[in-house]
């Protein structure tokens, strides 16, 4: 691989003599990994198994639930990854999480979070309980975040598209944990992507060190006192690692390193991160969790809410009857109906989120139409199979054809009697809805989801 002289150059200042390995390490493969969804692998399920047996995964050293695959796999072209039980992720990529180490009840930002990988894993560790916040200031990349979210089934996440000013400046001493995977001049990317080394220069890397320490500071302020930020890049130059971590805690001396940690690509397997653990040890003086109290909704607002609350009711009554919502308030888009999770001993309502450009506000429950209710994709994702009655189950053994013309967007034959919504599962996991009617399954998987030929 040709890599830029002065690339080489500072890499061997960097490394000294291990420098060598370092840049020999560009002559082997990549290296692939996915991450179970915990959320979904549930005790006695065989799907993690078959999973691994079937692509001959080794698990990951630094993160239980990640495992290589070999490119040969293809694991994005499974039905089980269109039902959210993985995701594809950069092996060294999944260290930053583990060490954030967010627990269930947690409020979690993660400050630039797509396509979502660190979000995801997040997600998971909440085991669904508290809060996160997913915010990516490009929007086209937000709507792949909120699309990653979706298909891993979460519920309790908002995903929102702001600058880490805007941010900062709604939501100061907020989080408990803060993840800044921050934009970088990407070092790590280029055995994955060799775009990456023409891009590459001493200027991105100075320019990268510099925006690094723009959106620090936000983040700084958007933690309470006792929270726990974490930072991390997938580059190797000390400038956007050590250098803008030493030049941070200088600023902010109630900043506390924890903890740092490199994964190279010649000692470990993996593309490489820097990951850097802080706690911030200040007695805090801005508004801490600011209260903001419910807004007056108008007397015609109320009356859509509460139409659109009960249709959503009657739905979950009928199709949904295990499935309960989290802590949350409904709110209501237009005529697209959200939850909006709450975490406890957190103010955080529809409130809080106005005039920011929020993509996704919690969980997407559907859409109202007249009085019918049509239930959105999001839903399908974040149930289980126990909480669906009227499902349609198709096996992977049996049924590869039905599975792959379901995802294709397909009608299909059932020859059943059952009229109305089903959960369409692929063995005991929710892919996405179908409307049966006299022997027929309507397809209801998203278009832009579809599988292509
Ligand atoms: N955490 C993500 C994951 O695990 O999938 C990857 C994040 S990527 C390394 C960095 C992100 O920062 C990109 O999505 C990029 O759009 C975003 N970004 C770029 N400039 C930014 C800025 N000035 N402020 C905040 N985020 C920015």
């Amino acid at each position: 691989m040709k890599l830029p002289a002065d690339y080489i150059e500072r890499m061997r200042l960097l490394l000294g003599e291990d420098s060598e390995k370092f840049l020999s390490s560009y002559e082997a493969a990549r290296t692939h990994g996915l991450r179970f969804n915990m959320g979904k692998i549930n005790a006695g399920c065989s799907a993690a198994e078959e999973i691994i047996e079937q692509f001959g995964l080794e698990p990951i050293p630094w993160c239980e639930p990640g495992y290589y695959y070999d490119e040969s796999a293809r694991p994005g072209k499974h039905p089980y990854h269109a039902a959210g039980l993985y995701y594809i992720q950069e092996p060294s990529a999944m260290s930053v999480v583990e060490l954030l180490d967010p627990k269930p009840g947690d409020v979690v930002l993660d400050l630039a979070a797509a396509p979502g990988g660190k979000s995801t894993h997040i997600a998971d560790k909440l085991q669904g309980e508290g809060l996160l916040i997913a915010n990516e200031i490009h929007l086209a990349r937000a709507k792949i975040l909120s699309e990653n979210i979706e298909r891993m089934g979460i519920a309790n996440c908002v995903v929102m598209n702001a600058s880490p000013d805007r941010l900062a400046e709604r939501f100061p001493g907020f989080f408990d944990k803060i993840m800044l995977d921050a934009p970088c001049s990407g070092e790590g990317m280029i055995r994955k992507d060799p775009n990456a080394a023409a891009e590459w220069s001493v200027d991105l890397v100075r320019k990268c060190a510099t925006r690094q320490m723009d959106i620090l500071p936000d983040a700084v302020r958007m933690l309470k006192p006792g929270g726990i930020l974490a930072y991390s890049t997938c580059t190797f130059n000390r400038e956007e690692n050590e250098d803008t971590i030493q030049a941070l805690i200088e600023r902010f001396p109630e900043l506390e390193l924890l903890q740092t940690e490199r994964i190279w690509p010649h000692l470990h397997k993996g593309e490489g991160h820097f990951a850097a653990i802080l706690k911030k040890n200040a007695e805090y003086t801005e508004d801490l969790r600011e209260k903001i109290k419910p807004g007056q909704k108008s007397d015609k607002t109320n009356k859509l809410m509460s139409e659109a609350i009960s249709l959503f009711e009657d739905f979950q009554k009928q199709v949904l009857p295990g499935f309960r919502l989290g802590p949350g308030e409904p709110l209501l888009f237009g005529n697209q109906l959200y939850h909006l999770p709450y975490a406890a001993g957190c103010s955080f309502g529809d409130q809080t989120l106005q005039s920011l450009k929020v993509v996704r506000p919690g969980l997407h429950l559907g859409e109202v139409k007249k009085t019918r209710f049509i239930p959105a994709h999001s839903l399908a994702l974040a149930v289980n199979k126990r909480s669906a009655k009227p499902s349609h189950t198709y096996s992977l053994a049996a049924d590869s054809r039905e599975i792959l013309a379901y995802l294709h967007g397909e009608a299909l034959i059932t020859k059943r009697s059952v009229q109305g919504w089903v959960i369409v599962l692929i063995e005991d996991h929710p892919v996405g809805w179908g409307k049966e009617s006299e022997g027929q399954l309507k397809n209801h998987y998203p278009k832009g989801l579809r599988w292509l030929f």
